[in-house]
């Protein structure tokens, strides 16, 4: 068995260096998984021969993989119980010791990298790629909110007072969390969404996408193996049927969501309708994110990051680009440029190292995304088309409509839009952005500085990047969320987040 780790060393690191035979389950150095090390281009492969022996790890862990059933009401209402009297003890377990068992979660999922890459290719379809970038921002989320959870939790902070008075701020856990989180990212952000939670010293009862329980039910082993007490820790399976149990309980402390911003409407409107505290909601929903090219990019990039932003993963990212606005002077040949690189995409079984674009999650997802191409092709100008193989697959599309106004809502598929504009109307562009009323990320190429500001100033979006793809925010540099109708703002990997999961208390002491 070779550790996934083999593969995250960078070429250069792995060249001349001898083989290790059959060496089972190293653990990583943390450096390789330090975002220093990243770009924005995502993973660069190590040695092939190291990739060829993953690839058989892969192979023979899809023999095993056991099926879930989904929880019953009685059960999702059990498992709050049960977390409700976990809530003791875990609130109360040093900061150091919850940083701890975050930390050997992290460690045990490097060195279980062939088994989650096997259940995220399966389960999630993606390809080896994404499997791989999204382990290690597993391992990263572990990792970082258990060092921001040391700083934070670890003491109380003094605050100022006059003489003879001592006052001390502390954060503490909520209660129970109620996790509820999507199938396209069933590992990091189920993990992200739970870590956090836990570090901020709630017990959490994790409702993982109806999609992919596999993955869930193996990551919560793993939480539990690496220390974290079961009775602080529970998985409950199921559709929104389920969440809804869950959410509409009385004895939670506190949601955190991602997924539609329909869901996220609903959740909230069940929060505020229930008596009892005021239960807050950590809401990431979608977006029609938008990137904006003028005549001074250079098309070379635009191409290469307009087929990453808006294909890669399927498009079925939040943060994937769905909207591009193109200065007409370039159009063309921009146009033509991002077609040529889109054709270049293989589509098809995530498992072939080869592919760049694998399935959609399921039957429902291709019949939407099927039925949205349909409109498109009467609506818009089709420019490019892919092929796709049969199956759950989509192949890219590439659609120039007259005005960003024909997309209404988010497609969360390998479909881009396009819509030229004047130079002059640039305002317009930031107008029609806004309008969405979505919050997300945007992209700007431009090597005009004073364009670049401008538009940073005007639009009020989570996550902006200039001259580069706008996907794959990475833990602890891209602190990654939105607003409006896109969430409720706070940013995941970033150093904020674990203080929405708590609450302050303030102890002021006469002596
Ligand atoms: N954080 C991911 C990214 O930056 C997107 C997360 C999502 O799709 O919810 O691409």
């Amino acid at each position: 068995r070779v550790p996934v780790s083999a593969l995250l060393q960078r070429p250069a690191d792995a060249v001349g260096r001898p083989q290790q035979a059959a060496h089972p389950r190293i653990p990583l150095p943390a450096d390789l998984f330090a975002p220093e090390r990243r770009n924005s281009r995502g993973i660069e492969f190590g040695e092939r021969a190291a990739l060829d022996r993953l690839l058989a790890d892969v192979k023979a862990e899809a023999a095993d993989l056991k099926s879930i059933t989904d929880a019953t009401p009685d059960q999702a209402n059990a498992a709050v119980a049960a977390a409700r009297a976990g809530f003791a003890s875990w609130s109360r377990a040093p900061a150091g010791a919850r940083a701890a068992a975050l930390e050997q979660a992290a460690h045990l999922l490097e060195c279980r990298g062939a088994r989650f890459i096997t259940l995220l290719q399966s389960e999630g379809g993606k390809t080896l790629d994404d499997a791989l970038s999204e382990l290690r921002e597993a391992a990263d989320f572990c990792r970082y909110y258990a060092a921001q959870g040391r700083k934070l939790f670890g003491s109380d902070a003094a605050m100022p007072g006059p003489t003879g008075e001592s006052n001390a701020l502390s954060l503490r856990g909520r209660g129970v969390f109620v996790a509820i989180s999507p199938w396209n990212f069933p590992l990091a952000i189920f993990l992200g969404q739970v870590t956090a939670a836990l570090m901020a010293g709630n017990s959490v009862v994790a409702k993982p996408a109806e999609q992919t329980p596999r993955i869930a039910h193996e990551a919560v082993a793993l939480l539990h193996e690496a220390g974290i007490p079961r009775s602080a820790l529970h998985l409950v399976t199921g559709d929104g049927r389920i969440g809804a149990v869950l959410t509409a309980h009385q004895d939670i402390a506190g949601v955190v969501f991602t997924g539609s911003t329909e869901v996220a409407r609903s959740i909230n409107r069940t929060l505020a309708g229930k008596d009892g505290p005021i239960v807050p909601l950590i809401a990431e929903t979608g977006g029609i994110n938008a990137m904006i090219a003028d005549a001074t990019a250079l098309p070379e990039q635009v191409a290469d990051d307009v087929v990453t932003s808006a294909f890669r993963s399927a498009g079925q990212r939040c943060s994937a680009l769905r909207l591009l606005f193109v200065q007409e002077d370039v159009a063309d040949r921009t146009i033509e440029m991002i077609a040529g690189a889109a054709r270049e995409l293989k589509i098809g079984d995530p498992s072939d190292v080869a592919t760049h674009v694998g399935p959609v999650i399921d039957t429902e997802a291709k019949q939407r995304l099927d039925a949205h191409i349909a409109r498109m092709k009467r609506e818009a100008r089709l420019h490019f088309a892919g092929q796709a193989p049969e199956g759950c697959f989509v192949a890219p599309h590439i659609f120039e409509l007259k005005e960003a106004g024909q997309l209404t809502e988010e497609v969360f598929g390998p479909i881009l839009h396009v819509v030229r504009y004047r130079a002059e109307n640039l305002a317009r562009v930031l107008q029609a952005i806004e309008r969405t009323g979505y919050g997300l990320t945007l992209g700007v190429h431009s090597r005009i500085d004073d364009t670049v500001e401008a538009i940073i100033d005007r639009v009020h979006v989570g996550n902006i990047y200039v001259n580069r793809n706008m996907i794959g925010a990475v833990v602890g540099v891209q602190p990654f969320g939105g607003n409006g109708l896109s969430g409720t703002g706070p940013k995941a990997g970033g150093p904020h987040y674990l203080a929405r999961f708590a609450t302050e208390q303030t102890v002021t002491i006469n002596t």
